[in-house]
């Protein structure tokens, strides 16, 4: 039997994904190159805003021709499908199965197999196999905090952490498998542990894998201002492989808009936040999220979250437009007023504001040596010894470099890190040379990142 897996939206989609086919492999089941060949296709379907929504739609429209010459299963998971699937049987009759995110089980049912002999909710043991030297390992489940516009709650549920020893094991056999940066997921990555009996929180977390042999970086998303503790912040500037990179969502610089947003704070406790992880660690990265046209948005409003993006210049900034999920609180209680092109207007005015501001920031970087981890290779066509290579800085800047610089290019591989001059510099990545060596810098599998100024800030 073969399988074939389509994936839209976050990074915790993506890892679902990886194991469910992870899981499928092991029960015998081989992937398929595309739906045409596979004998079940899984949509694993995102629906934080509608156009992720019509994407998998369209997707279902594709299905449904084939199916109509051939059988197969259709499996449609993640977050389009929530506690009631009444609606969506009725929409897309010829789908054999929907089931929410991370129930695998109603899966392996439709194909006629009893899920309780192969494990249970998160199918714990079941681990994907990496296709480079990077690997998500969502650590935090669903999300307590209900944000007014956002639908995640209600399809990923309530807060659920996994205990470290069950993560530890599961970063343990990425690492064996060659993986050397683990990044830790969950909505609101911060508020781990909170569920769990015995309280440990993400620093604990931190700590228990850091000394993981083979494993070079660690990274956690996303941040939520309010659970960015002190002692977390702390434990990320002592340990030399956590990377000092955070994604912290602001969604909007308005008061008034973040209270109707119910996001839990306000603009001047979110600048507060950011001035003590900044004063820790001034060379830590920091990416946000925004809202642009959320309901009521006045231009006023609109102007306060410009302002203080220009104000607290961001190295990313993911800026998508208001779009109301039923359900939600904000689509049952507040019109969906600002008009749509004004919408793309604000969307446009916060897109030119980025690039200026991180092509701005990327070059300062110019003639600086960065580290990179190594993550592919395109061999081919350049020859062996001028191989076009790429990879992120602890930071999560993508850097190419390799071509130019036939000698020093030999020798690397993905998951080396190594130090690469950079050369070029745009809003959206950086062009380097190598500086050194292509071997990877570790003393005794460690890596020996500078040790971050302003320690004693807190
Ligand atoms: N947990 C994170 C947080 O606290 O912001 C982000 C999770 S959310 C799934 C990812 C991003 O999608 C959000 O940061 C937000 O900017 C965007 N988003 C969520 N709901 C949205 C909506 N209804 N319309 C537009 N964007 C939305
Ligand atoms: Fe959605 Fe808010 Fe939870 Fe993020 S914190 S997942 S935006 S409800």
């Amino acid at each position: 039997m073969r399988y074939h897996i389509w994936t839209i939206g976050c990074q915790m989609n993506k890892a679902d994904s990886d194991k469910l086919a992870a899981g499928l492999e092991r029960l015998g089941l081989e992937e398929a190159a595309c739906p045409e060949e596979a004998d079940l296709v899984v949509l694993n379907t995102c629906s934080v805003r509608q156009h992720a929504e019509e994407r998998a739609i369209s997707k279902l429209g594709v299905l449904r021709k084939l199916k109509s010459r051939r059988n197969f299963t259709i499996a449609v998971m993640g977050c389009m499908v929530g506690p009631r699937t009444d609606d969506l049987r009725r929409r897309f009759p010829y789908v054999d199965v929907f089931t929410r995110p991370q129930e695998f089980d109603p899966i392996l049912e439709a194909i006629g197999i009893d899920g309780e002999d192969v494990g249970g909710e998160f199918w714990p043991r079941t681990f994907s196999i990496p296709s480079g030297p990077t690997a998500y390992v969502p650590v935090v489940h669903g999300c307590d905090k209900f944000c007014s516009y956002c639908i995640v709650p209600y399809r990923r549920g309530r807060q659920r952490s996994r205990p470290i020893a069950e993560v530890k094991e599961e970063v343990e056999h990425f690492v064996g498998q060659g993986v050397r940066e683990v990044t830790l997921l969950g909505q609101t990555v911060e508020a781990y542990g909170h569920d769990l009996p015995a309280g440990p929180d993400l620093a604990d977390l931190l700590r228990a894998l850091h000394d993981i042999d083979g494993l070079y970086r660690l990274r956690f998303l996303t941040s939520h201002p309010r659970d960015m503790a002190d002692r977390i912040l702390r434990a990320v500037a002592e340990l030399p492989k956590v990377c000092q990179y955070f994604s912290l969502p602001v969604q909007s610089g308005d008061d008034g808009v973040l209270e109707r947003m119910r996001r839990g704070y306000t603009v001047a406790e979110y600048r507060q936040k950011l001035d003590i992880l900044r004063g820790l660690m001034p060379e830590a990265a920091v990416s946000t999220d925004v809202i642009v046209g959320f309901c009521g948005e006045t231009e006023a409003e609109f102007r306060h979250t410009y302002d203080l993006l220009a104000e607290l210049r961001f190295d990313k900034v993911h800026v998508a437009a208001y779009s109301p999920r039923p359900g939600t609180i904000a689509w049952r209680r507040l019109p969906d007023d600002v008009p749509r092109e004004v919408k793309r207007e604000r969307l446009r005015a916060v897109e030119e504001l980025q690039a200026r501001i991180a092509g701005e920031i990327n070059s300062t970087l110019l003639g600086r040596t960065v580290e990179v981890l190594v993550e592919e290779e395109k061999g081919g066509r350049l020859g062996a010894s001028a191989r076009p290579l790429g990879g992120r800085t602890r930071s999560g800047k993508l850097v190419h470099f390799g071509g130019t610089h036939p000698e020093p290019v030999e020798g690397a591989h993905p998951g080396d890190l190594v130090d690469v001059v950079v050369e070029r510099a745009s809003p959206w990545s950086l062009q380097g040379r190598l500086a050194g060596a292509a071997t990877p810098r570790m003393a005794g599998g460690q890596p020996a990142p500078e040790r971050p100024a302003g320690l004693a800030a807190l």
